[in-house]
């Protein structure tokens, strides 16, 4: 059988991959999007079943399709995801080969191979676009647990019955701990929270939502050859916000008035001890501080902007630490029967056979321009823009890469 030849493949087929579909089709290139499952899969498969977005409706925006519903503040479901990225593969007429997994990528004929579980096929021309958010990442300590606590991860969780009766250790304060922390409190369970490095934000500031003043104020427009520590800022964990329907602030202060125990850093596990940092108080006045530098910011911002309907500047309680936090639990009281890893989530290259990864098995590229030839990356972290990861994002990274592979091709 003579092998399959395309000019460009797309690997995923989440928002990122489609837009990157919408730019190849308007230059008339000859492309395929290879999708292990279907159009928006990590939508469908792996979330948990109460996350909203936390970008307001107004930011689900992909190249000729946004948002038509009569709610621009407020936070798409689930199901409400898969069917806005359903319908822009739809508009698009996107050439989405469905149920069909990469296995294997290596360099051949002057371009690359790529095995599926549909056959093989060869290209001249590659974008991977398959999550920058596949697999959790999860501290090693995790193997010091004592096999009586459920161990379970962000993508295991499904909602307050996925977890054996009892008290929950969630570890991780970002977007997805805290979500998950309020979640089980509020279901009735004892629940510590574990907070390390965190980057705290109100839901509102000043009459608007906070997302609209990163986009209004230029902060998601900044590009990663303008930010001074980029590796740092694609490391930065997600903000703690939550998208729901009454707008609610999610940060520690609300957690812990609602019941929710705050703990340092999960530090260490041994003789079935967990052991907690006790900088806490550092932790707080840290992520204080940065988030009124980033206020500052907006005002400074609207100081110059004209015609500008907002309410007056606002500064917000300091997070305010526990008397005595607590310093150990012992896994093996009771006091929980769970542990939920909120500590991050991080791509799956294990079918990349290019030299294009780093120590750390992370993908080297240059703004999404990979160090091979006619080799790009989408939605990643800060790929080019500080907003690369978000709906929103995808537009003016997905026209700058397909131009850079136009020239190349
Ligand atoms: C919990 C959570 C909440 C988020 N909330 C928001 C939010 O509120 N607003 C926002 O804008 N962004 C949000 N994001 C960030 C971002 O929008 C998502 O991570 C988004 O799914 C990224 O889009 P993508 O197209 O890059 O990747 P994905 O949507 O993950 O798409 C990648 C696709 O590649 C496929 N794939 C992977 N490997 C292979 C393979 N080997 N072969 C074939 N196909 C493969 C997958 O099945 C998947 O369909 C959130 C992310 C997470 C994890």
């Amino acid at each position: 059988m003579p092998i399959e030849r395309v000019t460009t493949a797309v690997i995923g087929a989440g928002h990122a991959g489609l837009a990157v579909s919408c730019m190849l089709s308007e230059r008339s290139i000859e492309h395929v999007v290879l999708e292990r499952g279907e159009v928006a899969n990590s939508w469908r498969r792996e979330r948990w079943e109460s996350l909203r977005l936390l970008t307001p409706n107004s930011q689900s925006r992909l190249p000729g399709f946004r948002y038509q519903g009569d709610d621009p503040e407020g936070f798409m479901t689930m199901s409400e995801v898969v069917e806005f990225v359903g319908g822009f593969a739809a508009a698009i007429d996107a050439p989405v080969r469905t149920h069909t997994e990469v296995t294997n990528v290596r360099s051949a004929d002057d371009g690359y191979r790529i095995a599926t579980s549909q056959g093989e096929l060869q290209c001249r021309s590659l974008v991977i676009a398959s999550g920058a958010c596949n697999v959790p990442s999860v501290p090693v300590l995790r193997e010091a647990v004592p096999s009586s606590i459920a161990s379970v991860t962000a993508f295991d969780y499904r909602n307050p019955r996925s977890l054996p009766e009892g008290g929950v250790l969630v570890v991780g304060a970002s977007a997805t701990g805290v979500q998950l922390a309020d979640e089980l409190r509020r279901s009735g369970r004892r629940v510590l929270l574990s907070v390390g490095e965190h980057v705290r934000l109100p839901r509102t500031y000043r009459g608007r939502d906070v997302l609209w003043w990163m986009e209004a104020a230029g902060i998601w427009n900044q590009r990663y050859d303008e930010i001074d520590d980029v590796e740092r800022a694609r490391q930065l964990p997600s903000p703690q916000l939550v998208g729901s329907p009454q707008r609610t602030t999610l940060d520690l202060n609300a957690l812990a008035a609602a019941g929710v125990e705050i703990v340092g850093r999960l530090a260490a596990v041994r003789d079935a001890r967990a052991l907690f940092s006790g900088g806490l108080r550092n932790q707080f006045a840290l992520a204080d501080l940065k988030m009124n530098r980033l206020l500052e910011s907006f005002d400074e911002w609207a100081l110059g902007a004209s015609d500008l309907a907002v309410g007056p500047p606002e500064r917000f309680e300091p997070t305010r630490a526990p008397e005595a936090p607590r310093l150990h639990l012992d896994l093996k009281s009771g006091e929980i029967s769970s542990i939920v890893w909120a500590t991050g989530f991080k791509p799956d290259y294990r079918w990349l056979d290019v030299p294009v990864l780093d120590r750390k098995g992370r993908l080297q590229h240059d703004g999404g321009v990979v160090a091979a030839p006619r080799l790009y990356a989408m939605g990643l972290p800060v790929l080019r823009r500080r907003k690369s990861t978000f709906i929103h994002g995808a537009e003016d990274d997905a026209r700058d890469l397909v131009e850079h592979l136009a020239r190349a091709l």
